[in-house]
C-alpha cells in the first residue's frame, strides 16, 4: 500500500518541486553522483544509479553501517570467496575491463541491510517524507504505511581499484545485479620506482626490490618505507 500524498516530495538531490532545478543530477544522464561527503583524506560520491538505496539520510546511515561490517580479501592469488558475492565480484571485475587488474581488494558483507523497493520515482521517494515529522528518520522502515512486501535485503560488494595515485573504492548492493552505491577516492601518492606489491599495501609479498628497467640490468631497491624495519607494516 502506498500512502496518498498531497503533494509532489521534493526532490532528493535538488530539494524542488514539482520540477527540478535547472543543475539537478537527476535531469543529468552523464551525472555520476547526486551528493558528496567528506571521508578522511578523501571523499564519498553517493551515485545517483543508487539513489533508491542512499537517497535519505537514513537509509545512508543504514549504507554506512553495513559498509562498516565489509569482510576485504586481497586480490592476490585468487582469494577465496563466498559463492554469492563472489560470482557478483567477478561480473563487476569482469565489467570493468583492463582496471580490473588494478585491482587491491574485493570487499562483501555478510550481514545485510533491509530497504525498500517500491516503485516510485526514486528522487522523489515518498515513503521518506511520510515519517510523522515529515523528515526521514531511522524508524522509517518499521513505520505505518510501509507495505512489507516492498521490504528487501540486500547485500554490499566491494572493489578497491589502486590507481597510480588515488585509491578508489566502488561499493555496490547485490539487489539482483550490481547496483553502485557509492564511490571513495582517497588519493595517496607512493614513492617513485615502488613495486607494485607495496604501492597496493600487500607489503608482506613485495620481494624488496623491483625489476630493472631496461638498459639497466641491476634490481631496485623498492623504497615503501615497509622495508626500513625489515618488517612488513
Ligand atoms: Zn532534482
Ligand atoms: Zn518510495
Ligand atoms: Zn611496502
Ligand atoms: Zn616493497
Amino acid at each position: 500500500m502506498t500512502r496518498p500524498h498531497r503533494t509532489t516530495p521534493g526532490c532528493l538531490a535538488c530539494r524542488q518541486t514539482p520540477e527540478h532545478s535547472r543543475l539537478c543530477p537527476s535531469t543529468d544522464e552523464e551525472a555520476i553522483w547526486y551528493l558528496q561527503h567528506p571521508l578522511p583524506g578523501g571523499q564519498r560520491d553517493w551515485t545517483s544509479a543508487g539513489i533508491r538505496y542512499t537517497g535519505a539520510p537514513a537509509r545512508r546511515r543504514a549504507v554506512r553501517a553495513l559498509m562498516a561490517a565489509t569482510h576485504w580479501a586481497r586480490m592476490h592469488d585468487s582469494p577465496e570467496l563466498p559463492m554469492s558475492p563472489g560470482l557478483l565480484i567477478k561480473h563487476i571485475l569482469a565489467e570493468l575491463g583492463s582496471t580490473s587488474r588494478r585491482t587491491a581488494r574485493v570487499g562483501y558483507t555478510t550481514d545485510f541491510l533491509t530497504t525498500l523497493d517500491c516503485t516510485c520515482d526514486p528522487w522523489r521517494c515518498v515513503h521518506d517524507y511520510d515519517s510523522p515529522t515529515g523528515e526521514p528518520s531511522p524508524e522509517w522502515l518499521t513505520g505505518p504505511g510501509i507495505d512489507p512486501d516492498l521490504l528487501i535485503t540486500v547485500t554490499l560488494v566491494a572493489v578497491e581499484i589502486r590507481w597510480a595515485q588515488i585509491w578508489q573504492t566502488y561499493w555496490f548492493a547485490d539487489a539482483g545485479g550490481a547496483v553502485n552505491l557509492a564511490i571513495d577516492s582517497i588519493p595517496e601518492t607512493s614513492p617513485p620506482g615502488i613495486s607494485v606489491a607495496c604501492h597496493r599495501r600487500w607489503h608482506d609479498v613485495c620481494p624488496g626490490d623491483t625489476k630493472p628497467r631496461p638498459p639497466d640490468t641491476a634490481r631496485t631497491p623498492c623504497p615503501c618505507p615497509c622495508h626500513d624495519t625489515g618488517t612488513p607494516s
